[in-house]
């Protein structure tokens, strides 16, 4: 007798498992219920019809219940809800637009209903201009609105990779548009100092990025939408997207005796079979087993919903198979750039106990997508993470070329079990235009192995805040330009590397070495050169760009995009009456680009411009700081699908670099900055401080304000942070006052009573509240630091500051301190 076979989900898994079993079994009868109007629809392709990338709707329509019908001879139901299963009947109970309500009885049932967004119970979540995206229908009304042309901004409460994607696609649309993430980074799958990369690419594209701060209600008016979040700030838009993750979508299953995870995943074996005879499930829906540990894991995917339909399937159809768990390799577009991933990342590894340097290891790289000599070469940012038996774990690859190659040879491997000693034996297909003959996968396994066999000691970025001057020395390798353009780290002794071996005698022996490059082959070099003349030596992991990432905050931008000044690539200077030089420093690595700059720059006369184009990712900044420090004016500066190109024109001051830094000659930019070292946590010592920093911001002024001690309770978020803290950093931190909202007057403070008559004296004469005049002054452009000394002696966590502060040391507020000509102590 045939088998009758009931799928409930008609969309990657469902439909795969479906056409499967047609061509393994002829004759059984195969019914699919979806709920929906759609089946086997191109989920991920959603985002970008809404951007217009994908013009037309109908290419997400994979197939149509009439094809399905017609080519697999599939019962195909749409509009059709199974509620229930009675397992015991072998039926399931079915709600159709159709056929009204009735039971079908089943032989087998393969389980496909996906994951549905997670829409938390807020005041206001259910009110108009909120949207979804998981289907044709909510893409459909979120295009409608965009359509119309009157929405201006959105929020997209979440950044996940659905929330990414769709914020880059309404920005593309023209709209204002911001994320707000509850967690401390976008992107969970990638570790900070990678998904950082990505907060920057969106950030460079105009999109604002609220971190650490979730949702706590939606308030409707006038056609716009009030957001209050965590910390009580108010963000009003006009449309919402909310996609803060998804959970299985599983409730009918409730009572049906199949077994459920803790938060409603359906359970399965290896074969994809549920504990209830005859019924397997896949996809989004199921828990997994994560492929390395073989722990649980949910990780909606749409490769693994497939490839499980297609188990289950054949496991119906008469074969053994099994499903052997998800790797969950991944990759995402972001602007220009690709962000990809696979295996473990470092976070969930130290979830689950193990421990950096003991357990696993992490090396970072920055090859070129490919030569560098072939026109067009971009630099990919690798991270690589394997256990001390050197088996790769995981890995995460940023770029704007090569990306997808790179994670699928390491989701490859990962797949086979290899080790970073397989890495460098791999033979990859190499051509100029392609690849380098040492591929990525190959520079992992060289630099894996130097460290394994002790060729390499090597520190990360986080040790440097433990830095004591008295037994280590740090040592910056690259050249002088590099150090002029982008300042050093902490007080590090610089020595090219070129004149390293001329200049041993400036190193104490006594010390050990911390030396650094750019992104850490020069740091390398410079480690074996030391290392072999007696001195104890460690390398910056993946250099000073490693460092830059794990330090850059992501943050509210201006409408605008990453068009400083250049619209496109043609608005580069090109009809000036003056000489106009083209460089071409791509594939360049840094200082190559710099060394470029400088030389043309050192040739122009007053008035004559530079185009110039660079792959090297950190040449963005870079260049900024070039032209500011050499006096000359930047014209445009933009990134275009990893290339940077900037135009400069050369100024009357013919400052050389050094010439500006050394102060031998007059500087660049006139010392007019304002810098201010807050040492109090007094609210009217605070709120004087924010009224001068803001005004002396409206005058165009680069200002500066340095929280140390006390005054470091102004910058902390007021709602409690999760953070590991020694037993007396726990006794210092409860001590402090967190946040703006609980600081005291100087004087006058009557048991708080003082600073609320303030607050409210501000309030009647029209003066914003220290909170707003934060926000100004963060919105104007002022630097606020938090000063890391004194956030290590009170044992003050990163996290536990608000959103927008960055971190630094004396050194560098006195950096700051010479270019200005007014410094405050209050
Ligand atoms: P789904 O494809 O969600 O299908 C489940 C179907 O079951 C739904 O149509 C639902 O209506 C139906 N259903 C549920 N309950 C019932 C019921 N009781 N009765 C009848 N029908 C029911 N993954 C990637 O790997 N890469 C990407 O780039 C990517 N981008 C994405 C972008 C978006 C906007 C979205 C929403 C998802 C994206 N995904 C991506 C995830 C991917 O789409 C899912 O992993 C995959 O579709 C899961 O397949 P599934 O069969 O488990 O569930």
């Amino acid at each position: 007798m045939s088998k009758k076979i009931l799928i409930i989900g008609g969309v990657a898994g469902g439909a795969t498992a479906a056409a499967r079993l047609r061509r393994l079994d002829e004759e059984a009868q195969i019914i699919m219920f979806e709920r929906d109007e759609y089946i086997s629809f191109a989920n991920c392709g959603l985002p970008y019809h809404i951007g217009e990338t994908i013009k037309e709707r109908e290419q997400l329509i994979l197939e149509t219940p009439e094809n399905m019908r017609k080519k697999f001879n599939i019962d195909v139901r749409i509009k059709s809800e199974v509620v229930s299963i009675d397992p015991k009947n072998k039926k399931v109970r079915v709600k159709s637009n159709a056929m009204g309500d009735y039971d079908e009885s089943y032989d087998y049932i393969i389980l496909s209903p996906g994951a549905k967004p997670i829409q938390p119970p807020l005041k206001g979540i259910d009110g108009p201009g909120i949207f979804k995206l998981r289907n044709v229908a909510d893409m459909d009304r979120i295009k409608a609105v965009v359509d119309r042309g009157e929405t201006k901004t959105a929020v997209v409460i979440g950044g996940g990779f659905i929330g990414v994607e769709t914020a880059e696609n309404l920005k593309e649309r023209g709209l204002e548009v911001t994320i707000v993430e509850a967690a401390p980074h976008i992107l969970a799958p990638f570790d900070t100092e990678m998904s950082v990369i990505a907060e920057k690419e969106l950030n460079d594209n105009g999109i604002s990025i609220i971190l650490g701060n979730g949702v706590s209600s939606f308030d409707h008016e006038g056609g716009k939408i009030r957001i209050t979040l965590g910390n009580d700030r108010v963000l009003e838009t006009d449309m919402v997207i909310l996609s803060i993750g998804v959970a299985p979508d599983t409730g009918f299953l409730k009572d049906s005796g199949i077994g459920l995870g803790e938060r409603g995943h359906i359970l399965v074996d290896d074969h994809m079979r549920t504990n209830l005879e005859g019924i397997y499930a896949v996809g989004d829906a199921v828990l997994v087993k994560e492929y390395i540990f073989q722990t649980d894991a949910a990780i909606p995917l749409a490769g693994p919903a497939n490839r499980q339909g297609r188990i289950a399937a054949d496991n119906i159809g008469g074969f053994d198979k099994k499903y052997k768990g998800t790797q969950g390799t991944s990759i995402l577009k972001v602007f220009s750039l690709a962000a990809a991933s696979t295996g473990n990342n470092e976070r969930t590894l130290q979830k689950m106990g193990l421990v950096y340097n003991k357990d696993y290891k992490v090396s970072y790289i920055h090859p070129m997508n490919h030569v560098s000599y072939y026109p067009g070469a971009t630099q990919l940012t690798i991270k690589t993470i394997y256990d001390t038996n050197g088996k790769i774990l995981g890995a995460q690859a940023m770029g704007y070329e090569g990306v997808d190659k790179f994670i699928d040879v390491m989701a490859t491997a990962i797949k086979f079990g290899a080790t970073i000693e397989d890495l460098k034996e791999l033979e990859l297909a190499y051509a100029p235009p392609f690849l380098a003959a040492k591929s990525p996968a190959n520079m992992i396994g060289f630099m894996a192995e130097n460290e394994v066999k002790g060729l390499v000691e090597t520190f990360r970025s986080e040790e440097l805040e433990t830095f004591d001057p008295q037994r280590q020395l740090l040592l910056d390798i690259r050249e002088d330009l590099e150090v002029e353009t982008t300042g050093c780290l902490l007080e590090a002794l610089c020595i090219p590397l070129n004149s390293l071996r001329d200049r041993l005698d400036e190193l104490d022996k006594n010390k050990e070495i911390l030396v650094y490059c750019a992104v850490g082959i020069r740091g390398y070099i410079a480690a074996r050169i030391l290392m072999q003349k007696g001195y104890k030596v460690k390398n910056l992991l993946g250099g000073m760009k490693m460092h830059e990432m794990g330090s850059y905050r992501a943050k509210e931008v201006d409408s605008g995009s990453n068009d400083q000044g250049l619209s496109d690539k043609k608005s580069l200077v090109s009809e000036a009456p003056t000489r106009v030089v083209e460089v071409d420093a791509c594939g360049m690595c840094c200082p190559g680009p710099l060394m470029r700059a400088k030389e043309t720059m050192d040739i122009l006369k007053p008035g004559e411009v530079m185009n110039i184009k660079a792959s090297d990712p950190g040449f963005f900044e870079d260049v900024k700081a070039f032209a500011q420090r050499t006096g000359n004016e930047l014209l445009g500066v933009k990134k275009d699908k990893g290339i940077i190109f900037a135009s400069v024109k050369k100024g009357n001051s013919n400052l050389s670099v050094n010439a500006g830094i050394t102060g031998d000659s007059p500087v660049a930019n006139p010392k007019d900055g304002k810098t201010m070292v807050v040492f109090s946590g007094d609210l009217d010592k605070a709120i004087a401080s924010f009224i001068i920093a803001n005004g002396a911001a409206a005058m165009g002024k680069k200002v500066t304000m340095f929280f140390t001690f006390w005054g470091l309770n102004i910058l902390r978020k007021d709602e409690p942070i999760a953070v590991k803290k020694s037993f007396i950093e726990k006794g210092f931190g409860m001590m402090m006052t967190k946040g703006s909202k609980k600081l005291q007057l100087s004087k006058m403070n009557m048991g708080g009573i003082g600073a609320k008559l303030i607050r409210k004296v501000m309030r009647d004469k029209n003066v914003e509240s220290l909170e707003a005049l934060i926000e100004a002054a963060k919105k104007s452009g002022v630097n606020l630091v938090a000063c890391t000394m004194s956030m290590d002696v009170m044992g003050i966590k990163e996290e536990e500051l608000i959103q927008g502060v960055n971190f630094g040391g004396v050194g560098y507020y006195l950096g700051e301190a010479e270019d200005a000509n007014v410094n405050l102590f209050i």
